[in-house]
């Protein structure tokens, strides 16, 4: 439980982080609220050469109204997205869900951008970001672009940023419709087992938890919904297209079940 010896390096700008970024390529790995990477480190399952703190750019982190849709930076930490005023009338599930990860301790130091940026498809707030339909910015040496949440997350830990950019910002729309959040956990403060994320905008989206090598739209639900089907029978079809990994807490049939349970009260719990 000992990382491998490593440089670290602690930035006072975006421009700093991405000058070390590029100078370094592959071997160096940018660190917000730690709570992901630093356990990968001790495990030896990352190895940099060089660390890169990014977590005292206090400008990265804020909620603000942005007209047709609520900005927040890729620093902001779980706790203030939890406790946003903006969020819990404008994006109220993000709020909830953001109240839900871990424990206070992971809550007071995880951010969102570290969330995003780790692509594990256990973690709670990229299903979400996925089901508000959100698009998130980076920024790298030749200036930024956005990238749709629906092309971001391309494997298991493994997203669409590449080795020399960094995530600056995430933008969700207004979304206070209905929606809910189904975690299904053994003990509160555990990872999902499988969660399911819905939101009524318009059209319903479902995104799910842990049910492949990425966070998943459930997409055969969100067709059967948008041809009329009963909730019913579009939850019955949540695990269509989904590829769960078995382990000590399911097995993938179990995980395969839980969604469509899961998906029937979130649809149900949305409808009001
Ligand atoms: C005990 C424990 C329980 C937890 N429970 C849950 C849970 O129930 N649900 C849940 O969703 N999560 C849970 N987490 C994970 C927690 O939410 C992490 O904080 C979060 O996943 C990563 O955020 P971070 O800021 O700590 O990122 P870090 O660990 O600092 O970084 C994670 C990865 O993202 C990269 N990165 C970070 N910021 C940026 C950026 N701005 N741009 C580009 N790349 C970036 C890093 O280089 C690294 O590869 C838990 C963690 C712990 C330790």
């Amino acid at each position: 439980m000992i990382p491998v010896a490593f440089d670290y390096q602690r930035v006072t700008s975006v421009d700093e982080a991405l000058g070390l970024l590029v100078a370094h390529g592959d071997e160096a790995k940018l660190l917000a609220g730690g709570h992901s990477l630093l356990p990968l480190m001790k495990l030896r399952l990352a190895v940099p050469s060089v660390v890169v703190d990014v977590g005292r750019l206090r400008d990265l982190s804020y909620v603000r109204d942005a007209g047709d849709h609520i900005a927040i930076g890729a620093l902001t930490r779980h706790r203030d997205l939890e406790t946003s005023e903006l969020l819990a009338t404008q994006a109220p599930i993000l709020a909830h869900v953001a109240g839900l990860v871990g424990d206070p301790q992971v809550r007071h130091r995880g951010t969102i951008g570290g969330s995003l940026a780790h692509g594990d498809p256990a973690s709670d707030l990229p299903a979400v970001v996925l089901a508000l339909g959100g698009t998130l910015v980076a920024r790298g040496p030749g200036g930024e672009r956005t990238i749709p949440v629906q092309s971001f997350f391309e494997g298991f830990l493994q997203t669409a940023l590449g080795a020399d950019e960094l995530l600056t910002e995430i933008r969700v729309p207004r979304a206070s419709g209905g929606w809910s959040y189904q975690k299904f956990n053994r003990r509160a403060q555990d990872w999902a087992i499988v969660g399911v994320a819905a939101v009524r905008n318009g059209a319903t989206s479902v995104a799910l938890v842990n049910m492949g090598s990425t966070p998943l739209r459930a997409s055969a639900t969100e067709a059967a919904l948008a041809s009329g089907a009963a909730i019913g029978d579009a939850a019955a079809v949540a695990a269509e297209g989904t590829d769960p990994s078995g382990d000590l807490n399911a097995s993938p049939d179990f995980r395969r079940h839980l969604a469509t349970v899961l998906v029937r009260r979130a649809l149900e719990e949305t409808a009001g």
